[in-house]
């Protein structure tokens, strides 16, 4: 795989990719032989690590960690290791997407409410003719157990290349931890979150003048006011960020 450096930001490792190279790197663990997981942490991620230190080594174990988020990049600037720029897992899923649609990869769509992977599935490969979404499966079952092997096995029959684990953080990054040693035709696996309700078209991501300004943050806010508590967790980030580029000044 291309060796790109990476930056640590509050002790997560960074790819410092822009999109264009995540997507060249997405297309190397397409045509290797080994299990990849692709893993974009906001603030809220990191802040998490912070707070709970058990979870930096799940967030590091991701062969690719890009940062999905305007918190992120700001930190690296603030720290004096500026990041290329943001990696929103949601257009790198969808880039991939497209490559699979002329590559003939097939993608497995795992999570999100009952019938919104199937949606997702209609909406991206009429979008992207020529792609095949072998598989699909909702995000409510046991997390462990057989009810959770049934779902390997169904991922592996397909036979994807692409996989897209939707079942939100961190339990979509600990599931696929746990499993990735058994998934048998996967390449390239991706924690999304809530990608696959934006691509089914259930949620709408902000208007663009709000991704300019960096407050895609807001616009989800405004949206859904019940994450204010977890979005808390980015002001805590940004404020740590400052106190650690003094500290180490
Ligand atoms: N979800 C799921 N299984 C669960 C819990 C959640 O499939 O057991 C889905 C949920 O329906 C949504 C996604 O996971 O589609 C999480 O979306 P969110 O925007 O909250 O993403 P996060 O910020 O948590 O990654």
């Amino acid at each position: 795989m291309t060796a790109y450096e990476k930056i640590n930001i509050r002790g997560v490792d960074f790819l410092n990719v822009s999109p264009a190279e995540a997507a060249e790197v997405g297309k190397e663990m397409l045509a290797g032989d080994k299990v990849c997981t692709v893993f974009t942490p906001n603030a809220e991620i990191v802040q998490l690590c912070i707070e709970q230190n058990e979870y930096y080594d799940l967030y590091n174990s991701g062969d690719m960690v890009v940062a999905d988020g305007a918190g992120v990049v700001k930190a690296a600037k603030i720290l004096g290791k500026p990041l290329k720029g943001k990696v929103a897992g949601v257009e790198l899923g969808e880039a991939m997407l497209a490559y699979c649609a002329k590559s003939g990869d097939g993608a497995f769509f795992l999570g999100a409410k009952p019938g919104v992977a199937e949606e997702a599935a209609r909406r991206m490969t009429e979008k992207y003719p020529g792609l095949q979404v072998v598989g699909t499966n909702d995000g409510y079952f046991q997390k462990t157990g057989s009810e959770s092997d049934a779902v390997i096995e169904k991922i592996n029959q397909s036979g994807a290349k692409l996989l897209f684990v939707c079942l939100g953080v961190p339990v979509q990054e600990q599931w696929l931890s746990a499993n990735r040693d058994k998934l048998t035709t996967a390449r390239m696996c991706m924690c999304l979150g809530g990608s696959l309700d934006v691509y089914a078209g259930m949620v709408k991501r902000a208007p663009k003048i709000f991704i300019k300004l960096s407050l895609e943050w807001l616009y989800r806010l405004l949206k859904e006011p019940k994450r204010l508590g977890r979005m808390m967790k980015l002001p805590k980030f940004l404020i740590g960020t400052y106190a650690e580029r003094f500290h180490t000044k």
